[in-house]
Order: structure tokens, then sequence, then C-alpha cells
């Protein structure tokens, strides 16, 4: 007879988290972080608001942009002593402009047995598509715009682009993308501005009347916001 042979199978659980208001956590997420044996967090101090709003005490580490790579080889050799791990980004879901993608790749590659499994929740894109008014049913999403190099090809794209084309940006930067747009004559823009929070807004016109409603409302020029270049 064949000896049993017992593989322990470690779990990376992928946890969606909110984006500002705290009360937007599945319950799914929630039993996740309280049955998992660590939390990789993009920032510790961030995910411990979560946590203590909801009475959870777990082990926390980071996991950053900068230290993914590193510390995939410490999360590899957690899932294979059969842990399970959470990880949680800033604000909703971990990969969308955020670390996690190189996590996850690492993962199936050196482990293919080990469950990874998505935890859905809050995410800023989704969020702002779901107030915009407009039809999602197909969208290209840029996340950040390079800084720099590829600044102009990636705003050809938009200014070629047939259907709406959803983008992230900081308040730094917000006035100067409106130019941009304007440069290449995008007709109308949505902006979701500090989604799910206290200052909540949308503004919706063509890039002209935006960019007038933000002199005017130099306040509006803060926090987070989701841009949508209609086609
Ligand atoms: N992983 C996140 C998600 O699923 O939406 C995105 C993280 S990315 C580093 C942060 C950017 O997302 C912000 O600069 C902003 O463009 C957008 N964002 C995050 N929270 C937001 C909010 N509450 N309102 C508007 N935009 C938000």
């Amino acid at each position: 007879m064949e000896p049993s042979v017992f593989t322990k199978r470690g779990k990376l659980s992928v946890v969606a988290t909110p984006i500002g208001n705290l009360e937007d956590i599945t319950l799914r997420a929630l039993r996740t972080l309280k049955e998992c044996d660590v939390i990789y967090a993009e920032d510790t101090r961030v995910i411990s608001k979560v946590l203590a709003r909801y009475d959870i005490k777990k082990p926390l580490q980071r996991l950053d942009a900068a230290t993914e790579l590193k510390k995939a080889d410490e999360v590899i050799a957690r899932l294979e002593a059969g842990e399970h791990v959470a990880l949680v980004s800033d604000a909703g879901t971990p990969g969308i402009s955020d670390p996690g993608a190189r996590l996850v790749a690492q993962v199936r590659l050196i482990l293919p047995g080990a469950i990874i499994e998505a935890i859905p929740g809050p995410s800023a894109l989704t969020a702002a598509l779901s107030i915009a008014g407009m039809d999602a049913s197909g969208f290209t999403f840029l996340g950040f715009l390079p800084h720099k190099k590829g600044r102009q090809t990636a705003l050809k794209k938009i200014a070629e682009s047939d259907i709406p084309v959803v983008l992230y940006e900081s308040p730094h930067r917000i006035l100067k993308l409106l130019k941009e747009l304007e440069t290449i004559n995008a007709s109308r823009v949505t902006i979701a501005r500090e989604l799910t929070k206290m200052h909540e807004e949308i503004v919706s016109g063509s890039v002209t009347e935006v960019q007038v409603h933000f002199a005017a409302h130099p306040v509006a020029v803060r926090g987070e916001f989701v841009v949508i270049v209609e086609p």
C-alpha cells in the first residue's frame, strides 16, 4: 500500500479594504483578517486603523512596492509551512495601482500548490465608474500616467480612445493633467474626488468647465482623484 503523503497547503488571501469609509469592508474580508496567521500590509499604520475599528489583533508585516520581491521569499516560506497569509494595501484592492501583483506572480511560480484567493471589495476604479453615469461595459484603465517618459504616448492613447479612459491622479498633478487633457482636445471628463469620504464630490463637464470649477474652489484640489475621460 502506498504511504499517504500529507502536504500542508498554505493560503494567500488578497483582501480588498476600504478606500475611505471604514464601513466599506466585506464580512468575508473581516473573517479572513480574523482567521489568518499574519497580515502583510503596504503600511502597517494604515491597516491598523481598520483592524482597531473591528477589534482584530494580528501580527503585521510590511510589504510595500520597494520590498515586495524581497518579502515574497518570506511569504513563500510561510505558505510552504502551511500558514494562512493575508495581503492588504493602503486602500482598495491590492494589485490595482498598488503592490500585490509581483507577490502573486512569485507565489504562482514557486509554489503552484498554494491556494491564492481573492477577497473582493472596494476599488476607487469601480466606485467612480458606478456613479459616473456612463456606459462602462468597456473602458480602459491606465492608472497613474507616467510622470515623464511615456506620458505623451499615454495622452495620445487617451485622445484616440473610443471608450472611456479611467486614470488615477494625485492632488499635486490634477491641474496639470487637466491642462494636458485640454491640449489633446478631450471633450468631457468626470472627476470623482474623495470617494466614500466626508468631502466626496463628483465634477463632470467639459475640460474647461472642470478647470474653472477647480480654479474657483482651490480647496477642491485636495484629496484623491479618479479621472474618467469620455471618448
Ligand atoms: N488599490 C487602490 C484601488 O483599488 O482603488 C488604488 C491605490 S492607488 C495607490 C491610489 C489612488 O487611487 C489615488 O491616488 C486616487 O487616484 C485613487 N483613489 C484611492 N482612494 C480614492 C478615493 N477615496 N477617492 C478617489 N480616488 C481614490
